[in-house]
Protein backbone atom coordinates (compact mmCIF):
# COMPACT_ATOMS: atom_id res chain seq x y z
CA UNK A 1 0.00 0.00 0.00
CA UNK A 2 1.27 3.39 -0.80
CA UNK A 3 1.50 5.62 2.21
CA UNK A 4 0.66 9.36 1.06
CA UNK A 5 0.99 10.98 4.39
CA UNK A 6 4.31 9.97 4.47
CA UNK A 7 4.98 11.12 0.56
CA UNK A 8 3.70 14.73 1.36
CA UNK A 9 6.18 15.10 4.15
CA UNK A 10 9.44 14.34 1.01
CA UNK A 11 7.85 17.83 -0.68
CA UNK A 12 9.00 21.46 -0.04
CA UNK A 13 5.37 23.00 -0.22
CA UNK A 14 5.54 26.81 0.64
CA UNK A 15 3.65 27.74 4.24
CA UNK A 16 -0.60 27.42 3.36
CA UNK A 17 -0.16 27.19 0.25
CA UNK A 18 -2.45 24.39 -1.42
CA UNK A 19 -0.73 23.50 -4.41
CA UNK A 20 -2.90 21.86 -7.63
CA UNK A 21 -0.59 23.29 -10.63
CA UNK A 22 1.25 20.23 -10.10
CA UNK A 23 0.21 19.52 -13.85
CA UNK A 24 2.24 22.43 -15.41
CA UNK A 25 5.17 22.05 -12.87
CA UNK A 26 5.39 20.00 -9.78
CA UNK A 27 6.56 20.88 -6.70
CA UNK A 28 10.68 20.44 -4.99
CA UNK A 29 11.30 16.71 -3.90
CA UNK A 30 13.23 17.87 -0.35
CA UNK A 31 16.13 15.79 -1.00
CA UNK A 32 16.55 17.21 -4.27
CA UNK A 33 18.46 20.44 -2.71
CA UNK A 34 21.37 18.87 -1.04
CA UNK A 35 21.13 15.81 -4.02
CA UNK A 36 22.13 18.28 -6.52
CA UNK A 37 24.23 20.28 -4.00
CA UNK A 38 26.52 17.04 -3.19
CA UNK A 39 26.68 16.15 -6.93
CA UNK A 40 27.86 19.69 -7.66
CA UNK A 41 30.84 19.61 -5.37
CA UNK A 42 31.79 16.28 -5.37
CA UNK A 43 31.49 15.19 -8.78
CA UNK A 44 31.62 18.26 -10.81
CA UNK A 45 33.59 20.12 -8.30
CA UNK A 46 36.43 17.46 -7.38
CA UNK A 47 36.23 14.80 -9.86
CA UNK A 48 35.56 17.65 -13.45
CA UNK A 49 35.98 16.17 -16.74
CA UNK A 50 36.72 12.59 -15.23
CA UNK A 51 33.19 12.24 -13.52
CA UNK A 52 31.45 11.41 -17.10
CA UNK A 53 33.25 7.87 -16.28
CA UNK A 54 33.54 8.11 -12.79
CA UNK A 55 30.11 9.22 -11.81
CA UNK A 56 29.02 7.62 -14.32
CA UNK A 57 27.61 11.02 -16.30
CA UNK A 58 26.75 9.14 -19.60
CA UNK A 59 25.18 6.81 -18.53
CA UNK A 60 22.29 8.50 -16.67
CA UNK A 61 20.16 9.15 -19.65
CA UNK A 62 19.69 5.67 -20.25
CA UNK A 63 19.59 4.71 -15.95
CA UNK A 64 17.07 7.47 -15.31
CA UNK A 65 14.74 6.01 -18.27
CA UNK A 66 14.54 2.63 -16.81
CA UNK A 67 13.45 4.25 -13.63
CA UNK A 68 10.77 6.22 -15.91
CA UNK A 69 9.98 3.03 -17.91
CA UNK A 70 8.94 1.10 -14.66
CA UNK A 71 6.04 3.80 -14.69
CA UNK A 72 4.59 3.54 -17.80
CA UNK A 73 4.80 -0.06 -18.55
CA UNK A 74 7.71 0.25 -20.94
CA UNK A 75 10.46 -2.48 -21.92
CA UNK A 76 13.80 -1.92 -20.20
CA UNK A 77 16.37 -0.01 -22.03
CA UNK A 78 14.10 0.96 -24.65
CA UNK A 79 13.32 4.59 -23.70
CA UNK A 80 16.05 7.52 -23.44
CA UNK A 81 16.21 10.63 -21.40
CA UNK A 82 16.93 13.79 -22.77
CA UNK A 83 16.19 17.40 -24.73
CA UNK A 84 12.56 18.98 -24.33
CA UNK A 85 9.54 17.32 -24.98
CA UNK A 86 8.98 19.37 -28.51
CA UNK A 87 12.16 18.34 -29.76
CA UNK A 88 11.06 14.16 -28.49
CA UNK A 89 7.66 14.78 -30.73
CA UNK A 90 9.53 15.61 -33.41
CA UNK A 91 12.17 12.83 -33.71
CA UNK A 92 9.50 10.67 -32.41
CA UNK A 93 6.92 11.95 -35.46
CA UNK A 94 10.40 12.39 -37.80
CA UNK A 95 10.82 8.61 -37.59
CA UNK A 96 7.60 7.23 -37.33
CA UNK A 97 6.92 8.97 -40.90
CA UNK A 98 10.13 7.51 -42.30
CA UNK A 99 9.21 3.77 -41.49
CA UNK A 100 5.62 4.12 -42.99
CA UNK A 101 7.12 6.59 -46.05
CA UNK A 102 4.13 4.99 -48.72
CA UNK A 103 1.61 7.24 -46.39
CA UNK A 104 1.65 11.05 -46.23
CA UNK A 105 -1.31 11.95 -43.97
CA UNK A 106 -0.30 12.85 -40.23
CA UNK A 107 -3.30 12.64 -38.00
CA UNK A 108 -3.89 14.85 -34.83
CA UNK A 109 -6.53 16.28 -32.90
CA UNK A 110 -7.56 19.61 -32.03
CA UNK A 111 -7.48 18.63 -28.11
CA UNK A 112 -3.51 18.56 -28.83
CA UNK A 113 -1.33 20.53 -27.01
CA UNK A 114 -0.36 23.43 -29.82
CA UNK A 115 3.82 22.49 -29.49
CA UNK A 116 2.96 19.06 -31.11
CA UNK A 117 0.80 20.33 -33.86
CA UNK A 118 3.87 23.18 -34.48
CA UNK A 119 6.41 20.31 -34.53
CA UNK A 120 4.15 18.62 -37.13
CA UNK A 121 3.41 21.32 -38.98
CA UNK A 122 7.30 22.23 -39.02
CA UNK A 123 8.41 18.89 -39.94
CA UNK A 124 5.79 18.87 -42.89
CA UNK A 125 7.19 21.88 -44.37
CA UNK A 126 10.71 20.45 -44.20
CA UNK A 127 9.53 17.21 -46.04
CA UNK A 128 7.12 18.73 -48.66
CA UNK A 129 5.99 15.94 -50.56
CA UNK A 130 2.97 15.82 -50.11
CA UNK A 131 3.05 15.64 -46.45
CA UNK A 132 -0.06 17.10 -44.44
CA UNK A 133 -1.09 17.25 -40.94
CA UNK A 134 -5.20 16.39 -40.48
CA UNK A 135 -6.98 17.84 -37.38
CA UNK A 136 -9.94 16.42 -36.82
CA UNK A 137 -12.00 16.74 -32.74
CA UNK A 138 -10.74 14.76 -29.98
CA UNK A 139 -14.34 12.28 -30.16
CA UNK A 140 -13.92 11.93 -33.86
CA UNK A 141 -10.33 10.10 -33.85
CA UNK A 142 -11.52 6.80 -33.90
CA UNK A 143 -13.44 7.16 -36.88
CA UNK A 144 -11.06 8.92 -38.88
CA UNK A 145 -8.95 6.44 -38.42
CA UNK A 146 -8.09 4.58 -42.24
CA UNK A 147 -5.38 3.00 -44.59
CA UNK A 148 -3.89 6.09 -46.04
CA UNK A 149 -2.71 7.39 -42.41
CA UNK A 150 1.10 7.37 -41.81
CA UNK A 151 1.02 8.12 -38.27
CA UNK A 152 -1.67 8.53 -35.71
CA UNK A 153 0.09 11.47 -33.25
CA UNK A 154 -1.83 11.95 -29.94
CA UNK A 155 -1.70 13.25 -26.53
CA UNK A 156 -3.68 10.61 -24.32
CA UNK A 157 -4.93 13.65 -21.76
CA UNK A 158 -6.02 16.53 -23.36
CA UNK A 159 -4.24 19.58 -21.17
CA UNK A 160 -7.13 21.61 -21.06
CA UNK A 161 -10.06 19.15 -20.33
CA UNK A 162 -8.31 16.35 -19.17
CA UNK A 163 -10.08 14.62 -21.40
CA UNK A 164 -8.70 10.91 -21.80
CA UNK A 165 -8.19 9.22 -25.01
CA UNK A 166 -8.78 5.72 -25.29
CA UNK A 167 -5.16 4.20 -25.65
CA UNK A 168 -5.74 0.54 -26.30
CA UNK A 169 -8.45 1.07 -28.95
CA UNK A 170 -7.03 3.60 -30.78
CA UNK A 171 -3.72 2.17 -31.07
CA UNK A 172 -5.00 -1.64 -31.75
CA UNK A 173 -7.21 -0.05 -34.47
CA UNK A 174 -4.61 2.11 -35.99
CA UNK A 175 -2.25 -0.70 -35.74
CA UNK A 176 -4.72 -2.93 -37.67
CA UNK A 177 -4.57 -0.43 -40.79
CA UNK A 178 -1.13 -0.23 -40.78
CA UNK A 179 -0.63 3.27 -38.76
CA UNK A 180 2.06 4.02 -36.39
CA UNK A 181 1.35 5.30 -33.40
CA UNK A 182 3.26 8.39 -31.74
CA UNK A 183 2.00 8.74 -28.21
CA UNK A 184 2.40 12.06 -26.00
CA UNK A 185 2.69 11.67 -22.38
CA UNK A 186 2.52 14.73 -20.78
CA UNK A 187 -0.27 14.49 -18.97
CA UNK A 188 -0.23 10.78 -18.10
CA UNK A 189 3.34 10.02 -17.06
CA UNK A 190 3.59 9.75 -13.02
CA UNK A 191 -0.81 10.87 -13.25
CA UNK A 192 -2.50 7.66 -14.23
CA UNK A 193 -1.96 4.10 -15.16
CA UNK A 194 0.07 3.57 -18.39
CA UNK A 195 0.94 0.60 -20.29
CA UNK A 196 2.67 0.71 -23.57
CA UNK A 197 3.64 -3.15 -23.49
CA UNK A 198 0.15 -3.95 -23.16
CA UNK A 199 -1.34 -1.55 -25.68
CA UNK A 200 1.21 -2.29 -28.12
CA UNK A 201 2.28 1.37 -28.71
CA UNK A 202 5.11 2.08 -31.62
CA UNK A 203 6.58 5.46 -30.00
CA UNK A 204 5.92 7.62 -26.76
CA UNK A 205 7.12 10.92 -25.51
CA UNK A 206 6.67 12.30 -22.50
CA UNK A 207 8.31 14.84 -19.93
CA UNK A 208 9.08 15.11 -16.59
CA UNK A 209 8.45 18.18 -15.05
CA UNK A 210 4.71 18.07 -14.65
CA UNK A 211 3.81 15.43 -12.74
CA UNK A 212 6.61 13.63 -11.96
CA UNK A 213 8.23 16.40 -10.42
CA UNK A 214 11.56 16.61 -11.69
CA UNK A 215 11.52 20.30 -11.73
CA UNK A 216 11.83 23.28 -13.95
CA UNK A 217 13.41 22.39 -17.49
CA UNK A 218 13.75 18.54 -16.81
CA UNK A 219 14.54 16.76 -19.51
CA UNK A 220 12.03 14.51 -21.54
CA UNK A 221 12.06 11.21 -22.57
CA UNK A 222 10.95 9.60 -25.60
CA UNK A 223 10.36 4.95 -25.77
CA UNK A 224 10.62 3.36 -28.92
CA UNK A 225 9.18 -0.31 -29.53
CA UNK A 226 11.55 -2.88 -29.48
CA UNK A 227 10.14 -4.19 -33.00
CA UNK A 228 11.36 -0.60 -34.37
CA UNK A 229 14.32 0.33 -32.14
CA UNK A 230 16.52 -0.94 -35.04
CA UNK A 231 14.99 0.24 -37.89
CA UNK A 232 13.73 4.03 -36.73
CA UNK A 233 16.26 6.92 -38.21
CA UNK A 234 17.18 9.53 -36.35
CA UNK A 235 16.06 12.93 -37.85
CA UNK A 236 18.18 14.61 -35.20
CA UNK A 237 21.37 12.55 -35.82
CA UNK A 238 23.74 14.16 -33.29
CA UNK A 239 27.10 12.95 -32.07
CA UNK A 240 25.84 11.13 -28.93
CA UNK A 241 23.51 9.09 -30.75
CA UNK A 242 26.18 7.45 -33.03
CA UNK A 243 27.23 4.02 -32.86
CA UNK A 244 30.93 5.20 -31.55
CA UNK A 245 30.52 8.89 -30.67
CA UNK A 246 33.71 8.63 -29.60
CA UNK A 247 35.70 7.94 -32.82
CA UNK A 248 34.57 10.90 -34.25
CA UNK A 249 33.53 9.60 -37.49
CA UNK A 250 32.79 12.44 -40.55
CA UNK A 251 30.05 10.28 -41.28
CA UNK A 252 27.16 9.58 -39.10
CA UNK A 253 25.76 5.83 -38.24
CA UNK A 254 23.18 5.16 -35.54
CA UNK A 255 23.72 3.66 -32.31
CA UNK A 256 22.13 0.46 -31.36
CA UNK A 257 18.73 0.64 -30.46
CA UNK A 258 17.23 3.40 -27.87
CA UNK A 259 20.78 4.80 -27.57
CA UNK A 260 20.19 6.24 -31.04
CA UNK A 261 17.48 8.48 -29.89
CA UNK A 262 19.82 10.73 -27.71
CA UNK A 263 21.27 13.89 -29.54
CA UNK A 264 23.59 15.75 -27.68
CA UNK A 265 25.24 16.27 -23.87
CA UNK A 266 22.65 14.82 -21.27
CA UNK A 267 22.07 17.62 -18.81
CA UNK A 268 23.48 16.07 -15.77
CA UNK A 269 22.40 18.82 -13.24
CA UNK A 270 18.92 18.59 -14.37
CA UNK A 271 19.13 14.28 -14.48
CA UNK A 272 20.32 14.16 -10.80
CA UNK A 273 17.58 16.63 -9.79
CA UNK A 274 14.65 14.22 -11.34
CA UNK A 275 16.12 11.18 -9.67
CA UNK A 276 15.23 12.70 -6.19
CA UNK A 277 11.66 12.83 -7.60
CA UNK A 278 11.80 9.42 -9.12
CA UNK A 279 12.78 7.95 -5.56
CA UNK A 280 9.46 9.29 -4.19
CA UNK A 281 7.64 7.47 -6.65
CA UNK A 282 9.63 4.35 -6.31
CA UNK A 283 7.53 4.05 -2.86
CA UNK A 284 4.06 4.36 -4.21
CA UNK A 285 1.84 1.68 -6.83
CA UNK A 286 0.40 3.28 -10.14
CA UNK A 287 -2.44 2.10 -9.27
CA UNK A 288 -3.21 3.46 -6.00
CA UNK A 289 -2.32 7.40 -7.43
CA UNK A 290 -4.78 6.35 -9.86
CA UNK A 291 -7.25 5.18 -7.28
CA UNK A 292 -6.46 8.26 -4.66
CA UNK A 293 -6.93 10.75 -7.82
CA UNK A 294 -10.10 9.15 -9.02
CA UNK A 295 -11.03 9.91 -5.13
CA UNK A 296 -9.37 13.79 -4.93
CA UNK A 297 -11.09 14.44 -8.26
CA UNK A 298 -14.50 13.43 -7.49
CA UNK A 299 -14.46 15.13 -3.77
CA UNK A 300 -13.35 18.18 -5.61
CA UNK A 301 -15.72 17.96 -8.36
CA UNK A 302 -18.67 17.50 -5.55
CA UNK A 303 -17.37 20.39 -3.32
CA UNK A 304 -16.84 23.28 -6.01
CA UNK A 305 -19.77 22.02 -7.59
CA UNK A 306 -22.53 22.57 -4.47
CA UNK A 307 -20.82 25.99 -3.46
CA UNK A 308 -20.49 27.49 -7.26
CA UNK A 309 -23.13 26.63 -10.04
CA UNK A 310 -21.85 29.32 -11.94
CA UNK A 311 -18.58 27.24 -12.53
CA UNK A 312 -19.24 24.58 -15.86
CA UNK A 313 -17.03 21.64 -15.49
CA UNK A 314 -15.70 20.85 -18.44
CA UNK A 315 -13.68 17.97 -17.48
CA UNK A 316 -15.57 14.34 -18.33
CA UNK A 317 -17.82 13.53 -15.68
CA UNK A 318 -16.36 9.98 -15.53
CA UNK A 319 -13.36 9.22 -13.94
CA UNK A 320 -12.57 6.33 -16.11
CA UNK A 321 -12.49 9.24 -19.21
CA UNK A 322 -10.79 11.91 -17.18
CA UNK A 323 -6.67 11.99 -16.41
CA UNK A 324 -5.53 13.44 -13.57
CA UNK A 325 -6.78 17.47 -14.00
CA UNK A 326 -10.27 18.49 -12.67
CA UNK A 327 -11.22 21.78 -15.37
CA UNK A 328 -14.00 24.31 -14.59
CA UNK A 329 -15.22 26.92 -17.35
CA UNK A 330 -15.76 30.74 -16.11
CA UNK A 331 -16.00 33.70 -18.48
CA UNK A 332 -13.86 35.15 -15.68
CA UNK A 333 -11.36 32.12 -15.32
CA UNK A 334 -7.99 34.21 -15.77
CA UNK A 335 -9.32 36.69 -12.99
CA UNK A 336 -10.66 34.09 -10.66
CA UNK A 337 -7.15 32.16 -11.08
CA UNK A 338 -5.09 34.89 -10.16
CA UNK A 339 -7.45 36.04 -7.48
CA UNK A 340 -7.02 32.48 -5.71
CA UNK A 341 -3.06 32.38 -6.49
CA UNK A 342 -3.32 35.72 -4.11
CA UNK A 343 -5.29 33.81 -1.37
CA UNK A 344 -2.76 30.60 -1.68
CA UNK A 345 -4.84 28.18 -3.77
CA UNK A 346 -2.50 27.67 -6.82
CA UNK A 347 -4.81 26.59 -10.08
CA UNK A 348 -3.86 27.52 -13.59
CA UNK A 349 -5.53 29.33 -16.68
CA UNK A 350 -5.95 27.79 -20.13
CA UNK A 351 -7.30 30.28 -22.96
CA UNK A 352 -10.26 30.90 -23.91
CA UNK A 353 -11.88 30.29 -20.27
CA UNK A 354 -10.55 27.42 -18.65
CA UNK A 355 -9.78 26.88 -15.13
CA UNK A 356 -7.33 23.89 -14.19
CA UNK A 357 -6.81 22.51 -11.24
CA UNK A 358 -4.51 19.13 -11.22
CA UNK A 359 -4.93 16.22 -8.80
CA UNK A 360 -1.66 14.98 -7.22
CA UNK A 361 -2.04 12.58 -4.30
CA UNK A 362 2.07 12.87 -3.90
CA UNK A 363 1.36 15.95 -1.89
CA UNK A 364 -2.61 16.73 -1.78
CA UNK A 365 -5.09 15.10 0.23
CA UNK A 366 -8.59 15.52 1.33
CA UNK A 367 -8.26 18.34 3.62
CA UNK A 368 -6.38 20.00 0.70
CA UNK A 369 -8.73 19.63 -1.68
CA UNK A 370 -11.96 21.07 1.16
CA UNK A 371 -10.28 23.90 1.73
CA UNK A 372 -9.08 24.53 -2.03
CA UNK A 373 -12.91 23.85 -2.79
CA UNK A 374 -14.22 26.71 -0.20
CA UNK A 375 -11.96 29.23 -1.11
CA UNK A 376 -13.17 28.69 -4.24
CA UNK A 377 -17.07 28.76 -3.08
CA UNK A 378 -15.53 32.46 -1.41
CA UNK A 379 -13.95 33.99 -4.43
CA UNK A 380 -16.70 33.45 -7.10
CA UNK A 381 -19.23 34.02 -5.07
CA UNK A 382 -18.41 36.88 -3.57
CA UNK A 383 -16.28 38.35 -6.94
CA UNK A 384 -13.06 38.66 -5.38
CA UNK A 385 -11.64 38.17 -9.02
CA UNK A 386 -13.08 41.44 -9.96
CA UNK A 387 -10.29 43.89 -9.36
CA UNK A 388 -8.28 45.56 -12.14
CA UNK A 389 -4.90 44.14 -11.53
CA UNK A 390 -6.73 40.67 -11.45
CA UNK A 391 -7.21 40.97 -14.76
CA UNK A 392 -4.09 42.05 -16.55
CA UNK A 393 -2.25 39.01 -18.03
CA UNK A 394 1.39 37.62 -17.06
CA UNK A 395 3.52 35.97 -19.43
CA UNK A 396 3.02 33.08 -18.01
CA UNK A 397 -0.56 32.00 -17.47
C1 LIG B 1 3.65 20.48 -21.50
C2 LIG B 1 3.54 19.91 -22.87
C3 LIG B 1 4.53 20.19 -23.84
C4 LIG B 1 5.67 21.11 -23.54
O1 LIG B 1 6.80 20.84 -24.32
P1 LIG B 1 8.23 21.36 -23.87
O2 LIG B 1 9.06 21.18 -25.08
O3 LIG B 1 8.66 20.53 -22.70
O4 LIG B 1 8.10 22.80 -23.47
C5 LIG B 1 4.42 19.57 -25.08
N1 LIG B 1 3.37 18.76 -25.37
C6 LIG B 1 2.40 18.49 -24.46
C7 LIG B 1 1.29 17.58 -24.81
C8 LIG B 1 2.45 19.08 -23.20
O5 LIG B 1 1.48 18.85 -22.32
Amino acid sequence: MSDFAKTKALFHLPKDVIYLDGNSLGPLPKKATDKVANMMQSEWGEMLIGAWNEAKWMDLSKSVGNRIARLIGAEENHLIMGDTLSIKVYQALASALEINDERKIILSDTGNFPSDLYMAQGLVKTLKQDYQLKLVEPHEVLENLSTDIAVLLLTEVDYRTGGKHNMVELTQKARGMGIITVWDLAHSAGAIEVDLMAANVDFAVGCTYKYLNGGPGSPAFIYVAPRFSQIAQPALSGWLGHDAPFDFDLDYRAANGIDRMRVGTPPVIALKCLESALDIWEQVSMADVRAKSIELSSLFIEEVRRRCPTLTLVSPEDPALRGSQVSFKFDHGYAAIRALIDRKVIGDFRAPNIMRFGITPLYIDETDIISAAKMIGKVINNKLWDRDEYHQRANVT
